[in-house]
């Protein structure tokens, strides 16, 4: 199924233009229009879903399949020594285009992008609570 507002199916649909990097039955990678590295691609599913929740896991199994390939592909091409696999999912993890998606994100050393992980660390006790928390809605 497709979404007629998403501007993701309409290039997957071919309405909109894209710089294609790969495309098979299921899944389309593509150029993002603002890179935050050379090379910066978005790879997504043919079916419209918004977030990982919500795709199906053979969906998200397919894009698994051809993300080693890509991401290979992608590092050696840019002559990058690294990447990210990202994916936003929800406003608050910075999700704009609401057709889920992974980023990958060509990295050299020392390039300056994403200087800083903002990191933390629990206090005594706390991550049990939590890990124990998300088992439960595992288990449901
Ligand atoms: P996100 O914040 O994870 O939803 O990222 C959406 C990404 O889509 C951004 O990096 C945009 O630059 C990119 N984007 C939006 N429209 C297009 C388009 N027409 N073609 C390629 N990339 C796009
Ligand atoms: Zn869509």
């Amino acid at each position: 199924m497709s979404d007629h507002n998403c501007i993701f199916c309409k290039i997957i649909a071919g309405q909109i233009p894209c710089t294609k990097i790969y495309e098979d039955d299921q899944v389309l990678a593509f150029l993002d229009v603002h890179p935050v590295s050379e090379g910066h691609t978005l790879v997504v599913h043919k079916e419209h879903t918004c977030r990982v929740d919500s795709t199906e896991p053979l969906a998200m199994a397919r894009i698994g399949e051809v993300l080693p390939k890509l991401t290979a592909s992608i590092q050696d091409a840019m002559e990058a020594d690294g990447y990210n696999v990202l994916c936003n999912n929800g406003f608050s993890a910075g999700q704009v285009v609401e057709h889920m998606h992974l980023h990958i994100i060509p990295r050299k050393t020392n390039d300056g992008v994403f200087k800083q992980w903002p990191s933390f660390q629990y206090p005594d006790g706390r991550a049990a609570v939590i890990a124990e928390k998300i088992r439960k809605n595992l288990a449901l």
